[in-house]
């Protein structure tokens, strides 16, 4: 029998390599970046073999010299390539009508998200759009969207709705969230934002739309979603709004997310955080002690650097605070047609380097093992460990340092979901 040692959390394991079953896969010769939190940095395994059953990593480590497999299985040799888990993006608007270039040109020209939000543009022209077409039209182009994702090594994809505002246009975009879970090979997270803005039916009347949200949408919309958000902002809903829709989410049974503190301090982070949301998104304007109630309540930050990118902010969010404090940092490219149309997610890792100071380390961190954990999904995916489904990505790259440092390059080579190759570049 073969022995390897293996980091997990610091404490050096020796693991034997258990013994091959027909239908296991096994990956060889590739730099694993495990991203487990041990002391080598990225987790990394170089000449690294890890071995899947039944779509779940069974061991990973070394390959041990003179190994052979006693019986044919399917094998991938890496060639010393990088293999990565799978990406996450968590945080997205994917599913969407229409188009915003127009808004471009006039933000170009001194007009600002804020303004335009507030004469009818913005969200609300989305949201015009979004209703206007039927199931099948938003599912296409959604999966198209998506496609792209999985091709550039995102294995799991969290999609809001938010663009409705209505029931039946909110359960539209549900559906279309559910069946594109049921069609590719992506984990999906459905996340109902019916509080993204307050519809043009409830003009003036905030409070009242919470009050349906609450009373009428969720407990409709809740068997089609796993979490609910809302846009806590001062063009978007107060923190009391915002805390409504949080506990009527609770109340059904979701997991708990916010947009807070991207344009201003709300304190809706920290009210999040008490409640037990997984993550709180944007963040720009974010304060230490709303910092400190993240940290206290393992609450994720959510950075989102395309967005910060587009809307030409100046504010960055507190990196320093983040990591003083010990809160984990994810990555998203909030893909939306407004404030993010963002299709490169390898340039979400460049971004955050280059914008707010991250590492290379922390940036990959970001988009695998705490994108999982703002997903509620952190014993599942996100690190590559014994137990978790084989989520995997193989790069044109050796080092993990190679995947934040091209601009907008497209490394991905293969994608596995749970051991099963879904996309290969062909070479
Ligand atoms: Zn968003």
């Amino acid at each position: 029998m073969y022995h390897s040692p293996f980091l997990i959390e610091d404490q050096l394991v020796v693991v034997p390599v258990p013994q091959i079953l027909a239908g296991d896969t096994v990956f060889r010769d590739y730099a694993i970046a495990t991203m487990e939190p041990n002391s080598v940095p990225y987790g990394l395994i170089g000449g690294g073999m890890l071995i899947v059953r039944a779509g779940r990593i069974l061991w990973v480590g070394p390959e041990p010299c003179g190994w052979r497999s006693e019986v044919k299985v399917e094998q991938f040799f890496g060639d010393g390539r990088l293999l990565t888990p799978g990406w996450i993006d968590c945080h997205t608007h994917l599913i969407f009508a229409g188009d915003r270039s127009g808004e471009f040109a006039q933000r170009l020209s001194g007009v600002t998200y804020a303004d335009i939000a507030r004469k009818g543009g913005g969200i609300l022209s989305t949201v015009r759009a979004t209703r206007m077409v039927n199931e099948e039209e938003l599912y296409e182009s959604a999966r198209m969207r998506a496609e792209s994702r999985l091709r550039q090594g995102v294995t799991t994809l969290e999609i809001k709705s938010g663009y409705g505002l209505d029931l039946p246009n909110e359960q539209k975009m549900l559906r279309v969230a559910r069946r594109l879970a049921e069609t590719m090979p992506l984990t999906i997270v459905a996340t109902v934002l019916a509080a993204h803005t307050v519809p043009p039916e409830f003009a003036g009347r905030g409070d009242d739309y919470v009050t349906h949200v609450c009373e009428d949408m969720l407990p409709a919309v809740s068997h089609l979603a796993d979490a609910v958000d809302v846009f806590c902002e001062t063009i978007a809903f107060s923190l009391d709004q915002s805390r409504r829709i949080l506990e009527a989410g609770h109340a059904r049974g979701l997991r708990l997310k916010i947009h807070a503190e991207q344009l201003s301090l709300s304190g809706g982070a920290a009210m999040a955080a008490r409640l037990g949301a997984v993550s709180a998104d944007h963040l720009e304007y974010l304060d230490e002690s709303g910092v400190k109630a993240m940290a206290q309540h393992g609450t994720t930050a959510v950075l989102l650097p395309g967005a910060y990118y587009f809307l030409q902010e100046t504010h960055v969010p507190p990196i320093e605070l983040l990591r003083k404090h010990q809160v984990p940092i994810a990555l998203a490219s909030d893909f939306n047609p407004g404030s993010s149309p963002l299709h490169s997610h390898q340039l979400v890792l460049n971004l955050a380097c280059l914008l707010f100071r991250m590492t290379p380390e922390e940036a990959l961190a970001g988009v695998t093992r705490n994108a999982a954990r703002a997903l509620g999904l952190g014993d599942q995916v996100g690190t590559l460990r014994p137990g978790k489904w084989a989520d995997l990505a193989e790069w044109d790259a050796h080092s993990p340092a190679e995947l934040s440092y091209p601009i907008a390059a497209q490394l991905c080579r293969c994608v596995f979901r749970r051991g099963v190759c879904v996309h290969a570049v062909s070479v």
